[in-house]
């Protein structure tokens, strides 16, 4: 567990939205585990956000399988009783533009607390998804990135979604947008801004290719101009990594301009979570 960076003896003041259990089929752990991580990390909250059955057609290696839905969904309601007011019941769902109404009608089928909306897909190609890498070799990366950021706002607007996962995942691989997309990014975040998404602090980008925190510092201020809140996700896939650098999305946090983040209290057997609005954690002393 070398890989987190926050200290357990000074709790960061923050919860994780963002996690993942082995029953997706890539990553490790169970919902206890992730947990357990949380609680000795010192975060404020945790919330289970595995991927929902991936649709029409759910991939062993991208999403548990509609049967396991059941139970995963058991197990973290279990979880919730146990430590009432401090664990979450989310799901990953994904947006895809032929697969809305089915997504909606599994979504409704749970008492999710929350649903982060996440794009992972440009048609057919999962450009996210390292078996798919030659994808970007033909395609005109700002072409893509117009394509993307486009289905984003649909998702922000399709209303099935509570947070934004990942805003700018696209750049994964290194795939970074040009200035010949700031027109489209400035849509996107207008969009955005009337809806009642919020938006995810994602540490993981830090460890892909990219090595940056999705969404990047300068689309992080664009969101805080426009008012659109933010929370914070590790998008755990193995317990070490819940919280993983929080330090360093909170200090961007603060760089952008925001002074609060959301909290979401969960009740048992509830769905779709109150929210409200806490003070950003003062930014700790650096070592
Ligand atoms: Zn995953
Ligand atoms: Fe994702
Ligand atoms: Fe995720
Ligand atoms: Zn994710």
């Amino acid at each position: 567990m070398t890989t987190r960076s926050m200290d357990p003896e000074k709790p960061m003041g923050l919860p994780d939205y963002h996690t993942h259990t082995a029953r997706c089929g890539h990553a490790v752990g169970t919902p206890a585990e992730y947990v357990a991580a949380a609680r000795a990390a010192g975060l404020t909250g945790l919330g289970v956000a595995d991927h929902i059955p991936l649709l029409p057609d759910p991939d062993p290696v991208l999403s548990m399988s509609l049967e396991e839905l059941d139970a995963y969904v058991r197990e973290v309601e279990e979880l919730k009783g146990a430590y009432p007011g401090y664990v979450l019941l989310g799901i990953e769902a994904d947006y895809r533009p032929h697969t809305v109404a089915q997504v909606s009608d599994l979504l409704a089928e749970y008492p999710f607390d929350y649903v982060i909306g996440s794009v992972h897909h440009l048609g057919d190609w999962g450009f996210d998804d390292p078996r798919q890498l030659a994808g970007y070799e033909t395609r005109d990366i700002d072409a893509l990135w117009a394509e993307y950021l486009e289905l984003v706002g649909d998702a922000a607007e399709s209303g099935l979604f509570t947070i934004l996962g990942h805003l700018d995942l696209l750049k994964k691989f290194g795939y970074r947008p040009s200035q010949r997309v700031a027109k489209q990014w400035e849509r996107l975040v207008a969009r955005l801004a009337k809806t009642d998404v919020v938006v995810e602090i994602n540490t993981a980008g830090l460890h892909r290719p990219v090595a940056e925190v999705y969404p990047a510092l300068e689309v992080l201020q664009q969101l805080r101009l426009a008012h659109v809140p933010v929370t914070f996700g590790s998008d755990a896939h193995h317990p070490g990594e819940v919280g993983r650098d929080f330090d360093r999305a909170l200090e961007l946090a603060w760089l952008a301009g925001y002074r609060d983040f959301v909290v979401f209290d969960g009740q048992p057997g509830g769905g779709r979570a109150g929210r409200r609005l806490a003070p950003l954690p003062a930014v700790g002393p650096r070592p």
